[in-house]
């Protein structure tokens, strides 16, 4: 199978190639096609199966999809929520090489750094935006964040983000999106507990284990 097999434009296809991907991994085989759909997905992978472009990449495509109003400020239309501010840099590193060839913009947030700069890009509007819980929050309640049209939720690492005691934060972000979206919960694992949260947050899921 090539990346090529799945219904991507030709500008993402061309960031893929430069990426020197030759074969979709097994979880980008299965989980793309069905992000595609716009199904709910619950995925357990482990890092380094090539899980962020599973989710990454369709979530390009299905965004591209919709033309940009230039004259508008831009609204957050897919939200990766992640536990580090490593994997937030990591997972932004590669929306954005994914992207190039596209009109999308992304940005990511995370504590530890001055919350002014982040401020300032979110204003000028953005599509993707990568954030761990803690900071969303904070800009959130600031008046710096509205997840009032996102379209695709994304919830990485979620047994991390149960083991550094994200969950409570995790609920309330999930309550602050539209009811109506699609949702895309990815674990290591999924003990009981991610089940649990699974059962209220991603609601009729199909389920990839790899
Ligand atoms: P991840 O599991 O998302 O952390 O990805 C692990 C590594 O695999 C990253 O360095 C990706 O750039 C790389 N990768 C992702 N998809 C592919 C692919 N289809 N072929 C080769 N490498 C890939």
């Amino acid at each position: 199978m090539q990346f090529s097999d799945f219904p991507f434009n030709k500008s993402i296809l061309k960031a893929v190639a430069e990426e020197r991907y030759h074969t979709p991994t097994l979880v980008q085989q299965q989980a793309i096609p069905l992000v595609l759909e716009k199904k709910n997905v619950i995925v357990s992978a482990q890092t380094g199966t090539g899980k962020t472009a599973a989710f990454a990449l369709p979530i390009i495509q299905l965004l591209f999809d919709k033309p940009v109003d230039e004259n508008e400020v831009r609204k957050i239309k897919s939200l990766v929520v992640t536990p580090t501010r490593e994997l937030a840099i990591q997972i932004l590193e590669n929306f954005k090489s994914y992207s190039k060839y596209t009109n999308l913009k992304t940005t990511a947030v995370f504590g530890g750094v001055s919350l002014e700069p982040q401020k300032e890009e979110l204003a000028n509007g953005i599509d993707i935006l990568i954030a761990t819980p803690g900071r969303l929050i904070d800009l959130q309640l600031q008046g710096n964040i509205d997840l009032g049209a996102i379209e695709i939720f994304v919830l990485d690492e979620a047994d991390l983000m149960l083991d550094m005691g994200f969950i409570n934060d995790v609920t309330k972000i999930e309550k602050l999106c539209p009811k109506k979206k699609q949702t895309l919960l990815f674990s290591a694992t999924i003990p009981e507990k991610i089940d649990e949260l699974a059962k209220t947050i991603v609601k009729n899921s199909v389920k990839v284990e790899i």
